[in-house]
């Protein structure tokens, strides 16, 4: 079970252009520590400046190792809604972000299958650890203010 020790370790990120604008696309992960063991790696892509394009946070949750396969993990999906005052995260179906992540789970849960279950509160502190965790966001967390 997750306990309040969540703790953050920062990994790789690329750049890239926006499909639909051009503009500057970022995208950076890491991983989600529950004590010594893995309990999520994360994916956070985002339109530099464009508050419009909601930021994706996708996770792969469950754990690694020895024994543990693709089969063990599930990918859940979320988007950032900027705000000024106060942004927020909201589960979305991952279906759709599931083809990035095929070799490393075998099920992406739709937002029915999260919200208003047991797995919301974990996926919360989870979402809540890579918030406060990850010192690379602050651009993500600036883009409320030019909305
Ligand atoms: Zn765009």
């Amino acid at each position: 079970m997750i306990e309040a020790a969540l703790s953050v370790e920062v990994s790789g990120s690329s750049e890239s252009f926006c499909d639909c604008c051009g503009a500057e696309s970022r995208k950076l992960w890491g991983e989600v520590l529950d004590g010594q063991a893995t309990a999520a790696l994360y994916y956070i892509q985002w339109t530099v400046g464009s508050p419009n394009h909601f930021p994706n946070l996708d996770l792969v949750i469950g754990p690694w190792g020895e024994g543990f396969g693709p089969a063990d993990r599930f990918l859940v999906s979320l988007l950032y809604r900027p705000d000024s005052a106060q942004g927020g995260f909201m589960v979305v179906d991952a279906e759709g972000r599931y083809a990035n992540y095929l070799a490393l789970c075998e099920k992406a849960f739709d937002r029915s299958e999260v919200v208003g279950t047991a797995l919301a509160s974990k996926v919360f502190s989870i979402v809540d650890a890579i918030w406060l965790g990850d010192p690379r966001l602050s651009d993500v967390k600036s883009l409320g203010d030019v909305a």
